[in-house]
């Protein structure tokens, strides 16, 4: 095509502002705000130049108008299901990234509400005087790990950086080649290292090192000792690793701080449901001098890197210029403390979601489903068929990769279309069902599927039957 063809076509391109004054952008301004409409209007055009310019588009003055209403619906039906949605996790994996990892306990919630106003974030109350923020929720963890001291950041991968950079900032970091992990695609442990300004020093091998290699490696200008949790990564077979409390005495006696990454950690012994998460307090009991681990894994909280250890060090923590770019807010302490409060009265499995549905055990499962089963059945149509089969559910966030746990599923068929067709109509609910597909079929796990959510199941999987695909 010449340049004055492609010009004459886009001669007849309908204006900004004859677009705003027809559907679908009259209604995306009411919505979303004239400017949200305006940028949508302006893209779908640049679309549209895209496509007469590549011959994939044609038409007049009309035909392009409709074609550019058409565009900028989709681009707005795109735009909008990146909002913030509720979703119906019936995927089994119960620390799902994707889906928000943790689901919050009620307490967890209500505490949400409460701190969403003023509170008593840096105030004491007793004294009338500015306050230690996070000071109930540190004392909680205080508890829970007999740590002397906690401090709370942003995530994990925060609190490991910020401890890498305070105590071995232009100093070496001894630490095991099988921990040199990726974590979640983008919390690689030498990049973190590297960025903290410590120099990585890696010793033994993949699958076996021993107390003497890091012994060996220990030089003036050695700054700390590292584990770091493997998490979703596991050496199995001809493995070795000293225990925490060998790397603990190693260090001492050569005057070394030894900070554990732990990953998701464990508050309580999670070793029933075939978890080997370290567990927080055994960590300080060994002797590590800090551990740090994640908010939202299966602690079951919101996201947080939690820090916990001897006192002197978390204060150097907290006055290091960095602690305040990584701090959380006032929301993330409420929700933490709510969380820790259930441990601290012994009811973290009745409460804490992350944990209740670790604990689920598969029989009840299964007979959830045959009850739930049997509210639908006779509603859907012919053509759809759901049989509850059995199968596995995932830990996720990077815990427990090793660790399925036994579940019953929904197996949706819908005859004459595919497993994808099926997960696709699942998405576009209201509040969208997350499913998942294995080997051709549909599955729902309603182990991550919280009761008061059921009614919403119920009713996506009876529209089915009215569905048009
Ligand atoms: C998950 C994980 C992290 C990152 O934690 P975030 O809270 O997501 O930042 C860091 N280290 C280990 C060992 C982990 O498992």
């Amino acid at each position: 095509m010449t340049d004055s063809m492609i010009t004459a076509k886009f001669n007849q391109l309908p204006s900004i502002t004859e677009l705003l004054s027809i559907e679908p952008f009259r209604s995306i301004a009411v919505e979303s705000g004239h400017e949200t409409s305006l940028r949508i209007a302006r893209r779908s055009l640049e679309e549209i130049r895209r496509r007469l310019s590549t011959g994939e588009a044609t038409g007049e003055r009309e035909g392009l108008k409709t074609l550019a209403s058409r565009t900028a619906e989709g681009f707005y039906r795109s735009e909008k299901s990146a909002r913030t949605t509720r979703v119906i996790n019936a995927t089994g994996v119960i620390v799902h990234t994707n889906l928000g990892r943790s689901a919050l306990s009620d307490d967890a919630i209500e505490a949400l509400k409460i701190a969403s106003g003023y509170c008593n974030l840096e105030y004491d109350l007793i004294e009338g005087t500015r306050g230690k923020r996070g000071a109930g929720a540190e004392a909680l963890l205080c508890s829970l790990t007999r740590a002397e001291a906690a401090v709370m950041v942003n995530n994990c991968a925060a609190a490991a950086f910020l401890v890498l950079r305070v105590f071995a900032q232009g100093k070496d970091v001894i630490i095991s080649r099988g921990e040199l992990v990726e974590i979640g695609g983008d919390f690689r442990v030498p990049d973190v290292l590297a960025e903290s300004g410590a120099k990585l020093k890696e010793v033994g091998t993949t699958n076996r090192t021993k107390i003497a290699d890091y012994e060996a490696a220990i030089s003036d200008t050695t700054g700390l000792l590292m584990r770091v949790h493997p998490s979703n990564y596991r050496v199995i077979g001809f493995t070795e690793s000293p225990t925490n409390a060998e790397l603990a005495t190693l260090a001492k006696e050569n005057n070394l701080l030894f900070f554990e990454d732990a990953g998701s950690g464990a508050i309580v012994d999670l070793s029933d449901f075939g978890l080997d998460e370290p567990a927080i307090a055994s960590s300080i009991a060994d002797g590590v001098d800090i551990v740090a681990f994640s908010g939202d894994k299966l602690l079951g909280g919101i996201q947080a890197g939690l820090i916990v250890g001897r006192r002197d060090l978390i204060e150097a923590v907290r006055r290091h210029p960095l602690y305040r770019a990584l701090r959380v807010d006032k929301l993330s302490y409420a929700a933490i403390e709510a969380t820790l409060m259930s441990y601290a009265k012994g009811r973290h499995l009745e409460e804490i979601p992350t944990l209740k549905m670790l604990a689920y055990d598969a029989e009840a499962i299964r007979v959830r489903a045959e009850e739930l089963s049997g509210k639908f059945s006779k509603d859907v149509s012919e053509g759809i068929r759901i049989e509850i089969v059995e199968g596995e559910s995932v830990i996720g966030g990077g815990a427990g990769p090793d660790v399925k746990p036994k579940t019953w599923l929904f197996a949706v068929f819908v005859s004459g279309r595919s497993a994808e067709e099926i997960d696709a109509f699942f998405r576009s609910r209201a509040t969208p069902v997350i499913g998942r597909i294995s080997a051709d079929r549909y599955l729902l796990d309603l182990r991550t599927v919280p009761e008061n959510n059921e009614a919403e199941l119920l009713s996506a999987i009876e529209s089915l039957a009215v569905h048009e695909f």
